[in-house]
């Protein structure tokens, strides 16, 4: 077991990528606490990784809200006691070009993609300093690096993800905390789900692997970062995309 009664945090693990990272910290014996927005998701979430563990809860929480993180750390700690992992997972498009993009599509997404980055790590280093020890993963996109026509906001927040990764990183690292990140290239969620065909067809032609990433090829790289392995590791974006970029 890689991860025996390690507590992890997984924001936005309900579904997709963060559900999958759950579901592979369970079987390494990992304590699973998912914060998400859409109760509904994270209900069916709690009841699939839990046939593998007792020791998975769920918690409805809106990561852009700082004051919310707040207080469900609390509650985490009185039931956990402690925390070991944060995947700064949690994630949302709003598309637009730049001549169309209104306000709030840039407001929200740099507030549920980027500053609850900051708010969660923030908050949750605080617990691990006075452990001496911690694992951040912060979930980037390969869009942070090379951008993407209508996803200006998206990238930004991405990018955003990856400077922060490596300031941070630096500032904790004399702590036994370590901090990095993952850039996925195109994986099969409902986030990418709702892209016409076209583009998708498109897209796969550009992937030298020959096919979409599945939220697993993502989990195995979380798994790494967040266990022994890569204690040696931090500040770093591991790009997982199939040789797109
Ligand atoms: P997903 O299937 O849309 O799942 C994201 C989860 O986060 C959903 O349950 C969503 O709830 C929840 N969420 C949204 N806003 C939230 C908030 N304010 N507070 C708490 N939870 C919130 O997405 P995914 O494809 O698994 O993506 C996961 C992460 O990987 C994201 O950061 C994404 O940007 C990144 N990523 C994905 C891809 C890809 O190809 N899929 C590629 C690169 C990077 P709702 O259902 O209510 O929205």
């Amino acid at each position: 077991m890689l991860l025996s009664d390690k507590v992890a945090i997984i924001t936005g693990g309900a579904r997709g990528i963060g559900k999958e990272i759950a579901l592979r910290f369970v079987q390494e014996g990992a304590k699973i606490v998912i914060w998400d927005i859409n109760i509904e998701e994270l209900e069916k979430a709690k009841s699939e990784i839990g046939k593998f563990s007792p020791h998975v809860s769920g918690y409805k929480v809106d990561v852009s809200k700082g004051e919310e993180i707040e207080k469900t750390v609390e509650d985490v700690l009185d039931n956990f006691k402690r925390i070991d992992i944060l995947i700064n997972n949690a994630g949302i498009t709003r598309d637009a070009l730049i001549l169309r993009m209104s306000e709030e599509d840039w407001e929200r997404v740099i507030a549920v993609n980027l500053k609850s980055v900051f708010n969660c790590t923030r908050i949750i280093a605080k617990v691990m300093l006075k452990q001496r020890e911690g694992r951040i993963v912060n979930i980037s996109s390969i869009i942070g690096l090379i951008g993407n026509a209508g996803q200006s906001n998206y990238a930004a927040s991405k990018a955003g993800i990856i400077g922060f990764t490596k300031s941070v990183a630096k500032e904790l690292a004399s702590r036994g905390i370590t901090v990095n990140a993952i850039a996925p290239g195109f994986i099969q969620t409902e986030m990418t789900e709702k892209l016409p065909q076209e583009i998708k067809e498109e897209m796969l032609k550009r992937i030298p692997l020959g096919r979409f990433g599945t939220p697993k090829d993502i989990a195995e790289v979380a798994l790494f970062l967040s266990a022994d392995a890569s204690r040696y590791i931090t500040g770093q974006v591991i790009v997982v995309d199939g040789g797109m970029t």
